[in-house]
């Protein structure tokens, strides 16, 4: 179609410029900046909204729902109820001194956003343009030449969100960017190699190697994500991109954190994919979440377990470097409790997992 013409004084006629087509977009959570647990150096991680997997110890429950969430924060508010009178949804009701958010009604529109006026309540994801994503990570150029960073993109699933994401690594690249998605391999085999193909590093969950216990902690097999790996390892033999990849496994006390599983984990990376994995990161549970949970009306079943102890985390790397694996691609990341151990750390060494998990 053409544009429409202009005419302005003492000007020949021309035609107006054709509005540019809005573009991709995608429903951010959040922008983390100087991050330093999602790949080399220090980092800007992109955090889309939803996910393939539901977790039962996921540290970022806002991640799951891909549709924009709305919280309200009770340090924050000042009393002044005006959101409540604000919805048209009948969504919010006082009960004490509490705004309660009734999840199931809220359509996430804003209006008691824009009305509160001390930012009590926020809504969570944000739709960005992929030109104005870009330009925004781009900003932090400095510190990643400084400190050998780049962008990661996280989530959520970013591979939901592959005609987003692809352009995205592709134009970061074009920029000089380092990129890296981290990605739980529940996805399909072409979204995963979409973007696989535009980044140079790739963080891949493997978090639990039985697949009837990952179904149980995860809601989905891992048959999946084990195939999209031993795909992309054959791809990457052959030459194409990420020219890196980390596998990443979470211990969480009463679920992963097993020797069974880590042994399992350890084996799998060693037959199928040991030649071209560098790193294997061991990811100790963080138990920060509990607020969020609550904030989102959830029932969190990990709200009470424990940080690791220091020690539980050097069994369980142990163990691993143990598996069959290059012992020197292990380490462990993550905050430990200076506590006695727990049950769980008697569950590494004897190589069951605790709890009613299973
Ligand atoms: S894959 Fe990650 S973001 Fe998705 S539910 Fe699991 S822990 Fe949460
Ligand atoms: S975001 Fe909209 S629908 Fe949700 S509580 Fe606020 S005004 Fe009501």
């Amino acid at each position: 179609m053409r544009g429409k013409t202009s005419v302005s004084r003492g000007q020949a006629l021309a035609p107006a410029p054709e509005p540019r087509a809005p573009g991709p977009a995608a429903t951010v959570l959040n922008l983390q900046r100087m991050s330093t647990e999602d790949g080399p150096g220090l980092r800007t991680t992109v955090f889309l909204k939803g996910c393939s997997l539901a977790c039962a110890w996921c540290h970022n429950p806002e991640a799951m729902a891909s549709r924009p969430q709305l919280v309200w924060y009770g340090s924050r508010c000042i009393g002044t109820r005006a959101c409540i009178t604000s919805c048209g949804e009948d969504a919010l009701r006082l009960e004490g001194e509490e705004v309660v958010i009734d999840h199931r009604r809220c359509t996430a529109c804003g209006d008691c956003v824009d009305r509160c006026a001390s930012g009590a309540l926020e809504t969570l994801g944000i739709r960005w343009q992929l030109d104005a994503l870009v330009a925004e990570v781009a900003k932090d150029r400095s510190y990643f030449a400084a400190y050998g960073g780049g962008v990661t993109v996280s989530g959520g699933e970013p591979a939901l969100h592959a005609p987003f994401v692809e352009p995205f690594l592709r134009r970061c690249r074009t920029l000089g960017l380092h990129t890296a998605i981290d990605t739980c391999g529940m996805c399909s085999a072409a979204a995963l190699e979409r973007l696989t193909a535009a980044c140079d590093l790739v963080l891949y969950d493997l978090k639990e190697i039985d697949g009837e216990a990952h179904a149980h902690f995860t809601g989905s097999s891992n048959e999946r994500i084990l195939a999209n790996l031993r795909e992309l390892a054959g791809r990457m033999r052959g030459g194409s991109r990420p020219s890196e990849l980390w596998i990443r496994t979470p211990l969480v006390p009463g679920a992963t954190l097993a020797e069974r599983n880590l042994r399992g984990i350890g084996a799998f990376i060693a037959e199928h994919v040991g030649d071209v994995v560098t790193r294997w990161e061991l990811c100790a549970f963080n138990n920060l979440a509990v607020d969020k949970y609550e904030r989102l009306g959830m029932v969190w079943d990990h709200a009470a377990t424990p940080l690791l102890t220091d020690r539980e985390l050097a069994c369980a790397t142990e163990i691993a470097r143990g598996s069959g694996v290059d012992p020197s691609i292990v380490f462990a990341t993550g905050s430990t409790r200076a506590a006695a151990p727990s049950a769980a750390s008697v569950d590494v060494q004897r190589g069951r997992s605790n709890g009613s998990a299973h």
